[in-house]
Order: structure tokens, then C-alpha cells, then sequence
């Protein structure tokens, strides 16, 4: 009988769940971002302007879906023996269409007079103090994830945190584990090493692919930075309740390019249907991993790779001729293996 790790019925629909507009730091519109997103094969868009949440429902229409959303940074104080101080930035999504206000707010900081008028908190709601720490940032994970938010953790590389720092977060849906802004500025953004961290700390979370786009170039500059990070989401349908519910059920992978068709176990057999792959990695948490080839030195399209429960986990990973990876969300071998 086949398991389907993701989902054998619905769509798939191509996201970016984190991108800044003029609200924020961002050049573009949220309407010239929805435009630009939609003529480029996308169907979700998440804006998730610094401090600043909009919902955007008037932009969306039969073939586009606006969630809405912002992010949340907390910065260490600046000290003379870094060049830099570190900070942890988490993108906060709205699960329901009716979210409007802004959960950790703060009646006096973090947004300047002028734009506090655009956002809507709930007035019985204490000021949220941030502070670089572990316990101030689960606190506002918690807060977030129980006021109906799916909460990623951003850019480990560009924030400088490693993993003492990132080790002590509790409680996130997901990590980027590509941010494609950070790429084209010249940060190796691509973490799966971080993400396997998260793992082996047994923490269950997700991989995410955002652009994190700012739009300060021209499109056709290499630091143009739309369009290069990015999720594809299997739902029944395009509507907030059915991607909202993918989204929590892990019902996506992240890309950079390549595409997964199709993954299922039969049984003791993990399949893997995807775009032309130069390898097709399966990854465990034990050391026993495995990598699929195309024949006769050509590309690959499908692997098989068996898995046992002492593997831990599994997740796979698919690799272009350009060097692009497409990186699915981790399984772990008790609810592979389990009913
Ligand atoms: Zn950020
Ligand atoms: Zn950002």
C-alpha cells in the first residue's frame, strides 16, 4: 500500500512566504509585488513587512492568494568585539483570513508614530518587551503560534547566529532553509546543515524556501532578488483555509528550481518522482545515506531508496545541473513506519 508523504489528490501551488513592501524597507507596492508574482507562476504570496501587519485580502482573486503576515526581529546590543551584532528574525503568517491584528506589540517601540496607524493590536494585550535572548524569543513563538500564526525562523546565516544561539528556539513551524535575498547579496544562504541540527535536537519543524525580497535592483540585475526562493504547496484547492491547512499538515517543499512530482512509501521503499536531477539524495539521521543517478550518466527523474526505522529520519533533496536544490520536510521513522 502506498503512504503519500505529499498528498496524492490537489494542486500544487507555487509561494513566497516572505517579502517586504513599500510598507516596510521593500521597493515595490503590495500591489506591483502581487503583479510580479503572479505573471511569474506564482498563486501565494505572504508580505511580511518589518512590524508592520497589513492584510492584503483585497488583492486576491480567483488565481491569487494574499496571506497575511509580517516580521519580527530581535537584535543583540552592540558590542566592541564584534563587528555586528547577531539577530534572530522570525516570519509570522496568519492561519485565518480574519487575523488582523498584530500579536507582540509594543505601544511606544519598534514602529515609528506615522506608521503605527496602519496596524491594528488588541488593546488588552500587555506592551511585548524584545530582548536577544532564547526565553524572550519562545515567548514570542509561543504567543504568535497561540494566536493562530505558522512561525518560521529566518536566514540563520545573515543574522549571524549559530548553533548555541539557535539551538535554544522552541516552538517554530519552520526554517528557511533558502533566502534567496541573502543569496544574491553574497551570504551562503542555504542551510541544511542548520536544518539538520533542528533535527537531531529531535525538534519536528519544516523547510521553507522565501526570496525575503527587497526589489532594490532591476529585474534583470543578479541582485534582482524575487523569484529564486520559494515553496510549491499541495493543496485541494486555492483558498486561505485549504493553504493555511497545508501549510500546519507540512504539505510543501522548498525550492530553489527543481520539482517533486510525487513522494510515497511503498512499502519499505521511499519513491521519489521529480524534475531532470543530476542526484536525488536521500538523507537520514543515521549514517546510512543514499543518492539516486540517472542511467548511463544521463539525469535522473526517479528513486527509490529503501528505508528502515532505524534510519531516524528521512528527507531528500534534489539537485539541477545548475547546482539548485528542491529539499522536502523531514519524515520521521515512527510515523513513516506507524499507522
Ligand atoms: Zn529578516
Ligand atoms: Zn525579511
Amino acid at each position: 500500500m502506498k503512504k503519500f508523504l505529499l498528498p496524492e489528490n490537489g494542486n500544487f501551488y507555487k509561494a513566497n512566504l516572505h517579502a517586504h513592501s513599500t510598507i516596510s524597507d521593500g521597493r515595490l507596492t503590495p500591489a506591483q509585488l502581487k503583479e510580479a508574482y503572479k505573471s511569474h507562476g506564482y498563486s501565494v504570496l505572504s508580505i511580511t513587512d518589518h512590524d508592520r501587519m497589513v492584510p492584503h485580502h483585497d488583492l486576491t482573486d480567483p488565481d491569487f492568494l494574499m496571506l497575511t503576515g509580517f516580521e519580527m526581529e530581535f537584535n543583540e546590543a552592540r558590542r566592541p568585539w564584534r563587528t555586528d551584532p547577531k539577530t534572530c528574525h522570525i516570519c509570522m503568517v496568519a492561519l485565518d483570513p480574519s487575523i488582523d491584528r498584530q500579536p507582540c506589540w509594543h505601544r511606544t517601540k519598534y514602529v515609528d508614530e506615522a506608521d503605527r496607524a496602519l496596524i491594528k493590536f488588541d488593546p488588552d494585550e500587555p506592551d511585548f518587551e524584545r530582548e536577544y535572548t532564547p526565553e524572550c524569543i519562545n515567548a514570542a513563538i509561543k504567543i504568535c503560534r497561540d494566536k493562530g500564526f505558522f512561525v518560521t525562523y529566518n536566514h540563520p546565516v545573515w543574522s549571524l547566529e549559530r548553533y548555541p544561539d539557535y539551538s535554544r528556539y522552541e516552538g517554530m513551524h519552520a526554517m528557511e532553509i533558502c533566502n534567496y535575498s541573502s543569496v544574491v547579496s553574497g551570504w551562503d544562504e542555504y542551510n541544511p546543515a542548520v536544518y539538520e541540527d533542528f533535527l537531531h535536537q529531535g525538534k519536528r519543524i519544516f523547510v521553507q524556501g522565501t526570496d525575503d525580497n527587497h526589489n532594490r535592483q532591476q529585474p534583470d540585475h543578479p541582485k534582482w532578488d524575487s523569484f529564486g526562493g520559494f515553496i510549491w504547496i499541495k493543496a485541494p484547492r486555492l483558498d486561505y483555509p485549504s493553504i493555511a491547512n497545508a501549510l500546519v499538515k507540512g504539505d510543501f517543499y522548498a525550492s530553489q528550481g527543481p520539482e517533486i512530482y510525487a513522494l510515497y512509501m511503498e512499502d519499505n521503499v521511499l519513491h521519489v518522482e521529480c524534475s531532470p536531477a543530476v542526484r536525488i539524495y536521500c538523507i537520514a539521521r543515521a549514517r546510512r545515506c543514499q543518492a539516486a543517478y540517472g542511467e548511463n550518466g544521463g539525469l535522473a527523474t526517479h528513486g527509490a531508496f529503501e528505508i528502515r526505522p532505524e534510519d531516524g529520519y528521512v528527507r531528500i533533496s534534489v539537485q539541477d545541473e545548475k547546482g539548485r536544490r528542491a529539499d522536502t520536510n523531514a519524515w520521521f521513522t515512527d510515523t513513516l513506519f506507524g499507522d
